[in-house]
């Protein structure tokens, strides 16, 4: 437009063009990885800004919070306006965000507690209690394995007669127990005034349905829906995005359907595919170049993805130059060898001027990573890590985090439960009798006096002194049951009740103090502590991003391939290239599981902008049972011989 600040010919090439300035309507842009398909969408919402769209009016859904921030913090660069009215996030923050707002049109009372995997089982298993499961009886399933039950079939739309026929067939017999219990788990968590991450996306859905008043409030304010990788939404996120987008149908989706690699979350790469027949009158875009990988890497990419039948055909051609190294493939003795291998040549490529933060460590299984992690101590190269146990999910965290909850909400049986337990002298038995008398002076109402409801209980004598010691603390951190900020009421936690436990508790008390600390300097960003727990709550979810704690450092990233989607780097390794570990093993029996290994080794691949390095030991150290033969991914096997060069590592092949 006349007067742009932005020269959108100069920093797109043709068709992402087309794209950006596409008419209302619409549209999908189905692209190969390194397409510039996340730079189409960010210089979207900066032209729809420009071009007088309110940023309230827009809505943009990413895979990670974290990745909406950079793309927001990019438009922010290009335009001088004020944009912190636009809507960001992922599919549950948004979902959260719009419970916030009507909490009782989705059954639930303000300030409900989000509840994380954890919460979500311990909560199950009291339930299998309740639905006359015998929780000793092995043939039953366990808490873990209704959570996973219960998710994928409100993320696939599905009964659970069908998800049990499909991934449980074993506990069929159980079905009308598993009905029973998601019943009850159901009624709990009304009562509980909890929900789980599922609920966040379902619940908000289900208002949205039945309350048509605010779904067109919504449906007026977005004006513009825009969704990145749209190739991993399931079911109920398609659903989402077609009712918030109903009323306009301005809604652009970009994804990869080569990158589906969430099908295990239920996932559905159709929803791409289908989205013309879905949106009739939809624009289709494609980007057939790739700007982030050299050439030859970009050769490997097309090579491992040829090799499945159900997908769009597209190749990629190279918009760089390129690179002075082939794509390395690496064998190695075992799997100390190869850790050893990893870290040397990262050392080396420092000395070269590579930054640590320019490299990634990628596998297929978190477990995969551990040799590697060992070694990059003992070298003392720095790394965080984007899988495994985060840091918000450590035990000490949850523990302090359950008293905020618990004054914010308290009838969150979880929290109350959690933070009783940490006291002497009280377990599993005598948190329920508490529960139970706490939720019934709850019940009857007026202002919350945390010393006169905790008082009249009867608890072991052990525990009595610390048990007077918390009402008065939980009375000072939220007076008449109004929290303080959450910064104060951290500090008061520790102070009063949780350092002493943490001393007597855990051998690492100095390294875990130190985590506490960083939590409460975190929270001081956040005047609500009810704003800090959804925070927290958001973070340890499925898509969480959030590593180590010191984001600004030079660091090395080892990460799960899922977890590296959309991102890059100029160095990559891909670890543990073996048959049995990438593809997995679980992988092995269906052709529709091999090929979306396949599509995560594409994924992989196309991460790499300069150097690309392919490893695998031949011997598996297998603890208890010597060594195996490990024989060489059978994607390896795939990309033509002349594509990759072959190292020789310490006399490793033989
Ligand atoms: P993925 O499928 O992995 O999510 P993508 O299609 O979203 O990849 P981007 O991450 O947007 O691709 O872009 C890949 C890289 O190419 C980025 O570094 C981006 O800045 C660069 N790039 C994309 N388009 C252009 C362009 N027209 N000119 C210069 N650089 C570009
Ligand atoms: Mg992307």
């Amino acid at each position: 437009p006349a007067g742009s600040r932005i020269d959108f010919a100069a920093e797109l090439n043709p068709q992402q063009h087309e794209a950006v300035t596409a008419p209302p309507g619409p549209a999908l842009v189905i692209a190969g990885a390194g397409s510039g398909k996340t730079r189409t969408l960010t210089f979207r919402v900066a032209y729809l800004l420009e071009n007088g769209v309110l940023p309230q009016n827009i809505l943009l859904l990413t895979f990670t919070n974290k990745a909406a921030r950079e793309m927001l913090d990019r438009v922010a660069n290009l335009l001088p306006n004020d944009i912190s009215g636009l809507w960001g996030g992922t599919f549950h923050s948004v979902g959260n965000r719009l419970l916030r707002r009507h909490p009782e049109a989705a059954g639930f009372a303000p300030g409900f507690s989000i509840m994380d995997r954890e919460d979500q089982q311990d909560m199950l298993d009291s339930v299998i209690v309740s639905a006359g499961i015998d929780p000793k009886d092995k043939r039953f399933p366990k808490g873990e394995v209704l959570a996973d039950v219960f998710s994928f079939a409100i993320n696939t739309g599905r009964s659970i007669d069908d998800v049990l026929v499909e991934k449980y067939p074993h506990f069929l017999e159980f079905n009308d127990k598993i009905a029973l219990a998601q019943k009850k788990y159901e009624e709990k968590k009304r009562a509980a005034n909890s929900l789980d991450f599922d609920d966040l996306l379902e619940k908000t859905l289900l208002m949205l349905q039945k309350e048509p008043a605010i779904a067109e409030r919504y449906q007026r304010q977005f004006q513009f829906v825009l969704v990145d990788e749209y190739q991993d939404t399931n079911r109920i996120q398609a659903d989402f995005i077609d009712i918030l987008a109903k009323l306009q149908r301005n809604v652009m989706v970009v994804g990869d359907d080569a990158q589906s690699i969430y099908s295990w979350r239920g996932a559905n790469f159709k929803n791409i595919l289908d989205f013309p027949k879905r949106y009739p009158g939809a624009k289709v875009y494609k980007i057939e170049t790739n700007y982030r990988s050299a050439p030859d890497i970009l050769d490997v990419a097309n090579a491992a993805i040829a090799g499945n039948v159900h997908q769009f055909k597209k190749e990629l051609v190279a918009a760089r130059p390129a690179a002075s190294m082939k794509p390395a493939l690496v064998p190695l003795g075992d799997s100390n060898q190869q850790a050893l291998f990893v870290a040397q040549r990262i050392l080396d490529l420092r000395e070269e001027g590579i930054e640590l933060d320019e490299i990634a460590v990628l596998y297929r299984a978190h477990f995969h990573s551990m040799e590697v992690q060992m070694e990059l101590t003992r070298h003392g190269i720095p790394f965080s890590i984007t899988s495994g146990l985060r840091f918000f999910e450590q035990a000490h965290i949850k523990d302090v985090a359950a008293f905020l909850k618990f004054v914010v909400n308290p009838r969150d049986e979880v929290a109350f439960k959690r933070m009783v337990r940490l006291l002497p002298g009280i377990g599993a038995r005598s948190a329920e009798q508490l529960w139970n008398s706490v939720s019934d002076a709850l019940s009857r109402g007026g202002e919350v006096n945390f010393h006169q409801l905790f008082s009249p209980l009867k608890v072991p004598a052990k525990a009595a002194r610390m048990w007077e010691q918390l009402a008065h603390t939980l009375d000072e951190i939220a007076p008449g049951g109004k929290p303080h900020p959450p910064a104060e009421m951290i500090r008061s936690v520790i102070e009063a009740v949780y350092d002493d436990y943490l001393k007597a508790k855990f051998p690492n008390y100095e390294q875990r103090r130190e985590d506490l600390t960083t939590l409460g300097n975190f929270s001081k960003q956040y005047e609500s502590a009810a704003d800090f727990l959804d925070q927290l709550a958001l973070l340890t979810s499925l898509d969480s991003e959030v590593t180590a704690t010191n984001e600004d450092a030079e660091m090395l990233t080892l990460s799960s391939v899922h977890q590296a989607k959309g991102l890059e780097w100029k160095v990559v390794f891909v670890i543990w290239m073996a048959d049995g570990m990438f593809p997995s093993n679980r992988s092995l029996e269906s052709d529709e599981a091999i090929e979306e290994e396949r599509r995560l080794f594409y994924v992989a691949v196309t991460r790499a902008k300069d150097e690309l390095y392919l490893t695998y030991p031949n011997l598996r150290l297998n603890a208890g049972y010597g060594e195996m033969l490990q024989r060489p991914s059978r994607f390896l096997g795939e990309v033509p011989k002349e594509l990759l060069e072959e190292w020789q590592v310490g006399g490793a092949s033989w």
